[in-house]
């Protein structure tokens, strides 16, 4: 990515690019050198706002695919996390109610 500065809006120092990492969520960012304030990249800040969105949980129905079980990942959902066609992921029972995908 290239390298590219900011004004900040609060201080008018110079802000430059960093990473912040939410619940295992890296984003891309600016952090102001001079007063510390800190701007979240608005793809990235969007995707945040999903992933939160589907920690309440949302009711979905299981179908059937050929011989497999199916349950749908909203479209959104799939994009925030890079899920699609084609990428593996790993599926665990963690107990009689609760499955785990791991990307
Ligand atoms: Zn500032």
């Amino acid at each position: 990515m290239k390298k590219e500065k900011m004004k900040c809006v609060k201080c008018g120092g110079w802000a430059g690019e960093t990473t912040l990492v939410i619940d295992g969520f890296r984003m891309r960012a600016w952090k102001c050198k001079k007063c510390g304030e800190e701007y979240l990249h608005p793809e990235d800040a969007e995707k945040a706002l999903i992933l939160n969105k589907y920690k309440r949980g949302m009711k979905v129905k299981v179908g059937t695919l050929g011989e497999s079980t199916i349950v749908r990942i909203p479209k959104e959902l799939a994009h925030a996390l890079g899920l699609e066609k084609g990428k593996e992921v790993e599926i665990k029972s963690k107990d009689a109610k609760h499955i785990e995908v791991v990307i």
